[in-house]
């Protein structure tokens, strides 16, 4: 379904606590007419926050280069890098020069994503160090530590048993070589927090350091690296309402000195010449710009540096409340469904972000979405949401190959083939919970109203109908 005009719909009040783009646009529907796009997949990607836009628009005519221009709009465009910097360590409660006994203070850098920070944190690892990750994180958290020997643990039920796994596991592991422990904030399939403060305490008790997976969590909650006291926290963007392709490691700086740089190339080496010999030899920067090489994101970098504070001045506090409520709308205005079952590890009341995911008894996961996206414009997600391990475990079983999405499906009782995902934040009205709501109700009770095909591994109205 193609999105085929963007009109403004002045007589749809659209109450968020923050304005975001896309607001008013509208989407056709399979069955005739127009609605305004109830975009419920924020855990994929958020909208843009309107003030970072503004402030994007607003920078972009004095946009320079950074770090590599004398001219007046370069060096006005590295202050402007070097600003968003500070913010985002003020925004991640960053520890300053000197602090938490270290000696020296958190470094931030800029990246493309978490998966990017994530593999960076990963190429830096030192010689011999052990990961421990639980096998329900994101591939994001799972994967990048192909050169460290990793402990995968089992998904625990219950946040204690998330600390006394880890604890047993670090216990049993060779006692003074480096070890990582990466932990997710808050699940991007149930939405559950983690015990993140816990957790980090049970890493330092055994000599591990920790990394915080913070991309779910930081749109929803406030994270401090010194409160939490983690030793890293990696974040994105386009999951922070900043969707222009900056992301963030922000963290302790002993590893990532001694590390190689990332990425080899200007603006991570302070020197290079050619020896008599006709090698080249190159002195690496040791800050953050060491793993900044190339040409940096400024306008990527300038929008997250707007979101975080933006975030901060409307309050992490007032926006948890307010997404609480939304929370509580899904899950009271399906509680009376019986084919619809939520997925959780902590149980169904466990504090959660604004992510839900679920199975519906008689639906393929791809075919409720498409049904929710052509018959009432809402955009979710379906699938296994690039955390196979859990979501197969939570779905009991390993999901079969999927089949002709609208064929029969399966029928109550039967294992799903995937789960559908919804998922909201600061720009989210009411109205988009609301119709999401019923849409599901609707869809139980009746059936999808049109015919649905797989084309290219997904499911899509049949046209031919
Ligand atoms: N970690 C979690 C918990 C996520 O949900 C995601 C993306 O969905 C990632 C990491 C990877 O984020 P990105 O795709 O921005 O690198």
């Amino acid at each position: 379904m193609s999105v085929s005009t963007v009109s403004t719909a002045a007589d749809r009040p659209v109450r968020a606590p923050l304005p975001v783009l896309g607001r008013d646009v509208t989407v056709p529907l399979v069955t005739g007419g127009e609605v305004v796009h109830a975009a419920l997949d924020y855990a994929a990607s958020a909208p843009a926050l309107q003030r970072v836009w503004d402030d994007v628009a607003a920078y972009a005519p004095h946009y320079g280069s950074v770090h590599r221009g004398a001219g007046h709009l370069s060096r006005l465009s590295t202050d402007l890098f070097e600003d968003a910097r500070r913010t985002v360590a003020e925004f991640l409660g960053c520890r300053l020069e000197g602090g938490g006994g270290r000696g020296e203070g958190d470094q931030v850098v800029f990246t493309r994503s978490t998966t990017d920070s994530l593999n960076l944190l990963a190429a830096a690892l030192p010689d011999g160090c052990e990961v421990f990750v639980f096998e329900t994180e994101h591939h994001a958290a799972l994967l990048p530590w192909r050169n460290a020997r990793v402990t995968c643990l089992d998904a625990p039920s219950s946040p204690r048993q998330a600390v006394e796994t880890l604890e047993r596991a670090l216990a049993d592991r060779h006692p003074h070589g480096p070890a990582l422990v990466c932990v997710t904030g808050a699940s991007n399939v149930t939405g559950e927090l983690w015990p993140v403060r816990e957790l980090a305490a049970a890493a330092h008790a055994h000599g591990a350091r920790i990394v915080l997976d913070a991309a779910q969590l930081a749109p929803h909650r406030p994270v401090s690296v010194r409160e939490l006291d983690v030793d890293w926290v990696a974040l994105s963007g386009h999951k922070l309402y900043a969707p222009f392709g900056s992301g963030v490691l922000a963290g302790r700086a002993d590893w990532l000195r001694e590390a190689e740089p990332y990425l080899a190339g200007g603006g991570a080496s302070r020197r290079v010449t050619r020896r008599e010999d006709g090698t080249v030899d190159v002195e690496w920067h040791d800050g953050a710009a060491r793993h900044e090489a190339g040409s940096p994101n400024v306008i990527g970098v300038h929008a997250l540096a707007s979101a975080c504070r933006a975030l901060t001045e409307a309050g992490f506090d007032t926006l948890a409340a307010r997404e609480e409520q939304l929370i509580r709308t899904v899950r009271d205005g399906l509680a009376d469904l019986p084919e619809v079952r939520f997925l959780s590890l902590f149980g169904d009341d466990a504090p959660r972000v604004g992510v839900l995911s679920f199975v519906v008894a008689g639906w393929d996961g791809s075919h409720f979405a498409a049904a929710l996206s052509a018959e009432y414009g809402i955009g979710v997600r379906d699938g296994l949401f690039c955390a196979h391990p859990l979501v197969r475990g939570l779905l009991g079983g390993g999901p079969r190959d999927r089949g002709e999405c609208g064929a029969p499906g399966t029928v109550p009782g039967e294992k799903a083939l995937g789960a559908v995902r919804v998922s909201f934040g600061v720009g989210t009205p009411d109205e988009h919970v609301e119709r999401f709501v019923r849409a599901v109700r609707e869809l139980v009770r009746d059936g999808a109203r049109w015919s649905y095909r797989t084309v290219d591994g997904r499911c899509v109205p049949d046209a031919s109908r």
